[in-house]
């Protein structure tokens, strides 16, 4: 896609600093790296957002993430820990178009990067799970 900042750098035109690539997907360095190492993983075809996988694509680049992932948390002893992250729509923060997967490095809980999961265990009974849960299985299919 001609003005997708991610397909140019899969193309070259733009500069990165690369960590890993194959013919499926290209690792590189977030250029804001949330804490050392923060490395982003985008498939090497254009597509928006999760939304638009198809199996085979989902199953080609999630299967590049552990190698990648190991391959950072080996590259410094005080590595802990990794958050996988992948941001889907204006909404949950994505700012490029072009689907990617950050994968954070944790040297603490006290570095640079932190989660906020809003605890609501109290706000739903078990009818009310139930029946977000139909919605979703409505639409699922096989
Ligand atoms: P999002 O918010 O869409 O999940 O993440 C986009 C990420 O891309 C951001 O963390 C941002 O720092 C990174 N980014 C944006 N433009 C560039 C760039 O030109 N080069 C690199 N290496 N990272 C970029
Ligand atoms: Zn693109």
């Amino acid at each position: 896609m001609s003005d997708c900042i991610f397909c140019k750098i899969i193309a070259g035109e733009i500069p990165s600093v690369k960590v890993y690539e194959d013919d499926t997907v290209l690792a590189f360095l977030d250029i804001s790296q949330a804490t050392p190492g923060h490395t982003l993983v985008v498939p090497k075809v254009h597509v928006p957002d999760l939304f638009a996988y198809d199996a085979d694509l989902a199953a080609a680049v999630f299967a590049r993430l552990p190698k990648i992932a190991r391959a950072i948390k080996a590259s410094d002893p005080r590595i802990e820990g990794l958050n996988v992250l992948n941001n889907n729509g204006e909404v949950a923060y994505q700012s490029v178009f072009h689907s990617h997967i950050h994968l954070i490095p944790r040297y603490s809980t006290a570095d640079d990067f932190s989660i906020h999961f809003g605890d609501h265990t109290q706000d739903y009974t078990p009818a009310q799970l139930e029946a977000v849960a139909a919605g979703i299985r409505a639409k699922v299919g096989a």
